[in-house]
C-alpha cells in the first residue's frame, strides 16, 4: 500500500522497505504467500493459507487484517532473515 504514488507534484510518500526472503513463485511457501517478508506474520501465517473475507470496504484475505493498524504510517521494517544477512555478508566480503 505505501507503493500507492502520491498525487501531488515532488510529493513522496514513505516507503516501507520489505526484508525477509521472496519466496519462489515455482514452489510457493505454506500458509499466507507474504509470510516470508510480512512485518505482522505469525505462527499461523506460517502454516495455514489465510480464506478471502469481507472487509468493511474491501475484501482480504490475512489472518490479522481486524488487529492491524490502519496504513497510516509504514509497517516497520522487518529483520533481515539468515539467509538474506548471509548474502549480505557475502557480497560484502566480495565487494571491497
Ligand atoms: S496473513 Fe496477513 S499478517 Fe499473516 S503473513 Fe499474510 S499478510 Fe501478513
Amino acid at each position: 500500500m505505501s507503493a500507492i504514488p502520491v498525487p501531488s507534484p515532488g510529493g513522496r510518500g514513505q516507503i516501507a522497505h520489505l526484508g525477509g526472503d521472496i519466496p519462489s513463485p515455482a514452489n510457493p511457501p505454506p500458509g499466507c504467500k507474504f509470510h516470508t517478508r510480512c512485518p505482522h506474520a505469525t505462527e499461523i501465517c506460517r502454516t495455514t493459507r489465510p480464506v478471502l473475507e469481507e472487509g468493511t470496504a474491501h475484501q482480504t484475505a490475512c489472518h490479522h487484517w481486524r488487529e492491524l493498524p490502519a496504513l497510516t504510517e509504514p509497517a516497520p521494517t522487518p529483520e533481515r532473515s539468515p539467509t538474506t544477512a548471509a548474502r549480505f555478508a557475502l557480497w560484502r566480503e566480495h565487494s571491497t
